[in-house]
């Protein structure tokens, strides 16, 4: 399997370090407020990726963090007259419900920052004491210019970077690029005793500590949103590399980011729409959808309407899900056993994937599989048990496992048939009595009108059979 690693610029065969095992970190939330339906895009893709991953046979431990200690979590609470503690317990639930509702499989482990301070002074300590990190009167700052390798992640040169870094007037930092990894108490803010006094961690640092403790010291995949590559994970490269002396991370992988009308998702231009209020206007599986039809790596443009013709798609793909269990409730061992050949569709689809995670064409695989399935099943008045196993298995394997856009243990269950089949069946039975009484009339228009309603009575010795356009 092929990734785009940002890091190499290039795609690279995909080698774990330990197969079948694989370590995979996600930037997850900064918990201040509902997530935005382009926050969803990078947990989404971020799901796809690792249930791809699984799919592959890889035994995934898949971490993801909640950053519930920063800035913008004391600026809400400040606002809202709350406890950093409280925004942060609000906004986890919150994002919490809206995951599951975004059918994203729960990560093996959600570790919050607040619950790590600890291991984040220990690196911070380290980093002191190796020369990498200085105290500037309780703030400690990462001096860059230690760190032979800063910038490589973004492809930055350091001297590039320090002319368009902005110089504060009250700045107390040896270099302009120099980042915090400890902050120096503000009166009100919520703080943790340390070495260099009361205070609280910088954000980088939190994901340098968690990822380690969980993950180790060397990891598969980190993934985020592309917003995160300069300076997130630059500076999580400078902290962790710093330490260990050792390559942080194998695989990082970057996600477009969503725009609605070409415009940056923000709350000041009034395009901040949350997953939940998306969701009050679609299904998950049309976001889902949505977001596979176009490459992880790439912008994607947001509106209603795209969801609502992906959700056209979706439906597709449930019409055929709900016909193939309905004719597996029926007995039909003896049917017939055509020439569809699923495990070529499942090759493509596997080719696809491998490509560096091409959605967009591994949906285009699907709705191949899903004309020709509804041909077959159209043509053949009875197919057999095995065929239609085959069948579901495809779409339960790629449609379902994959990319989470059909569920089958939640479609219509039609062991008891809907009021619809049963006023068809009697309309068929009536239409039955009618040609023994020889009213042709009769029996000829209830054909015709249903007809015209795309349901196909086809009379045969045993009686009517009834197929749908
Ligand atoms: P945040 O809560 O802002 O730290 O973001 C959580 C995750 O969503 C991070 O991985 C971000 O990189 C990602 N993200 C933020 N905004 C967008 C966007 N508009 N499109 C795609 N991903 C985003
Ligand atoms: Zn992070």
């Amino acid at each position: 399997m092929q990734l785009y690693n940002t890091i190499t610029r290039k795609k690279e065969e995909f080698r774990p370090l330990n197969p079948p095992k694989v370590t995979m970190y996600m930037c997850g939330p900064t918990v201040y407020d509902y997530f935005h339906i382009g926050n969803a895009r990078s947990f989404i893709m971020s799901d796809i990726l690792r249930r791809y991953l699984q799919f592959k046979g890889y035994q995934v431990k898949f971490v993801m963090n909640l950053t519930d200690i920063e800035d913008r979590i004391i600026k809400k609470s400040i606002d809202a007259n709350k406890s950093a503690d409280e925004i942060a317990g609000l906004y986890s639930d919150a994002f919490f419900e809206d995951i599951k509702k975004l059918r994203v499989r729960e990560a093996d482990l959600y570790p919050k920052a607040t619950l790590h301070v600890q291991e984040m002074i220990e690196l911070i300590k380290d980093l002191e004491k190796n020369g990498s990190a200085y105290n500037v009167d309780g703030d400690v700052f990462y001096d860059v210019k230690k760190f032979s390798g800063y910038g490589k992640l973004s492809g930055k040169k350091l001297d590039e970077l320090e002319a368009g870094a902005r110089v504060d007037v009250n700045e107390i930092k040896h270099n302009p690029l120099d980042f915090a990894l400890w902050k120096k108490a503000k009166p009100g803010e919520p703080s943790w005793d340390s070495p260099w006094g009361k205070g609280r961690p910088g954000w980088h640092i939190e994901c340098s500590a968690m990822s380690t403790k969980h993950l180790g010291e060397t990891i598969d995949i980190h993934a985020g949103g592309n917003d995160l590559i300069f300076p997130h994970h630059e500076n999580e490269i400078a902290q962790s590399e710093g330490v260990f002396k050792k390559q942080f991370v194998q695989y990082w992988i970057h996600f477009g980011f969503l725009n609605i009308q070409n415009e940056k998702i923000s709350k000041s231009l009034g395009n901040f729409f949350t997953a939940r209020d998306v969701l009050a206007r679609h299904s998950a599986e049309s976001v889902r959808l949505f977001f596979s039809q176009t490459h992880y790596g790439g912008p994607l443009n947001f509106s209603d309407e795209l969801l609502t013709s992906a959700q056209k798609g979706v439906d597709k793909i449930i019409n055929l899900a709900e016909r193939i269990e309905q004719l597996l409730l029926l007995d039909n061992e003896n049917g017939n056993v055509p020439s569809f050949n699923i495990q070529n569709f499942l090759t493509e689809f596997e080719k696809v994937m491998d490509d560096d995670l091409n959605t967009p064409q591994a949906v285009a695989v699907i709705f191949d599989f899903v004309r020709s399935a509804n041909k077959i099943i159209d043509e053949n008045e009875k197919l057999s048990k095995k065929s239609l196993i085959e069948m579901k298995s495809f779409l339960q394997k790629t449609a379902e496992e994959v990319l989470g856009i059909v569920h089958f243990d939640e479609l219509k269950k039609n062991n008891q048939p809907s009021l619809e089949e049963d006023l068809l069946k009697l309309l068929v039975d009536l239409r039955e009595t009618l040609k023994l009484e020889k009213n042709y009339k009769l029996s000829d228009e209830i054909r015709n009108r249903l007809n015209s309603l795309g349901i196909i009575l086809a009379d045969s010795k045993t009686g009517a059979t009834i197929k749908r356009k």
